[in-house]
């Protein structure tokens, strides 16, 4: 479940990432009212097996069985924080008949780990596994910004040849070898940055529980996605500004 709208007195209009990466938009008829058996399984994270049947312009939910409720996020301040733009992207960037199979079993996978950011001894802060997520779902979106090598001449960009401020060009996708930069507009990130957003990447989210980055690394990463996401997708993210906004 990606999004509860309100409609009427009683009623919820659920956004939903279906198994098969589609968006689906469904009525909850009565959702908001207490006694409803849709209370508390149509909530936002939580996965559901769902019978829907046709509406006239949207689809009516018959039935919703609880298969995961993912409560950690909604019960942690932190935790929802940092799932937040987890389904912001799905809700903004899906779209009814489009699939994408990688998406829903990603979403599920993230969302079940951030748990591992509560626990007493946890490494990994919760918003690692955010930008890990944003990152991932950008490569699935078709939008995985190239860290390897430069993006105007294809030279290569090992790890060990990155400047400890990198040129990145945001319109063409990619980092910029010094000889390159010259010619093309770019920002600059740290070589930090560049290899924290990198490890993100490739990592799955258990070796991600494991990763110690610091704050204001962190918050570097962050700010890199929010305007490779504007670039690229020409939308923002509101819960990832409130996210950089407040640390
Ligand atoms: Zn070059």
């Amino acid at each position: 479940m990606l999004r509860r709208t309100k409609l009427g007195e009683s009623d919820v209009i659920c956004t939903l990432l279906s198994c098969d990466g589609s968006q689906i938009r469904a009525v909850a008829k009565g959702a908001r009212k207490p006694s409803s058996s849709f209370a508390s399984r149509l909530e936002v994270y939580s996965v559901c097996d769902l019978l829907l049947c046709q509406g006239k312009t949207l689809d009516i939910v018959k039935e919703a069985r609880l298969l995961e409720g993912n409560e950690h996020l909604r019960r942690d301040y932190a935790l929802m924080e940092a799932a937040s733009p987890m389904v912001e992207i799905l809700d903004k960037t899906t779209q009814v008949g489009l699939e994408d199979e990688r998406l829903f079993p990603m979403t599920c996978v993230a969302l079940k780990a951030l748990k591992a950011a509560n626990l007493e001894n946890a490494v990994a802060s919760p918003e690692c596994y955010t930008a890990g997520y944003l990152l991932k779902t950008l490569a699935v979106l078709g939008f995985r910004p190239r860290f390897d090598a430069c993006v105007e001449c294809g030279n290569s960009i090992s790890p060990e040849r990155l400047p400890s401020r990198a040129p990145f060009s945001l319109v063409d996708g990619g980092m910029v070898c010094p000889s390159c930069s010259y010619a093309s507009e770019t920002i600059v990130l740290s070589r930090d940055t560049v290899l924290w957003a990198q490890a993100l990447l490739f990592s799955t989210f258990e070796e991600i529980s494991h990763f110690e980055i610091e704050v204001d690394e962190r918050l570097r990463v962050m700010r890199f996605l929010q305007l490779w996401i504007r670039q690229h997708l020409g939308i923002s993210l509101k819960s990832l500004d409130y996210l950089i906004s407040f640390r």
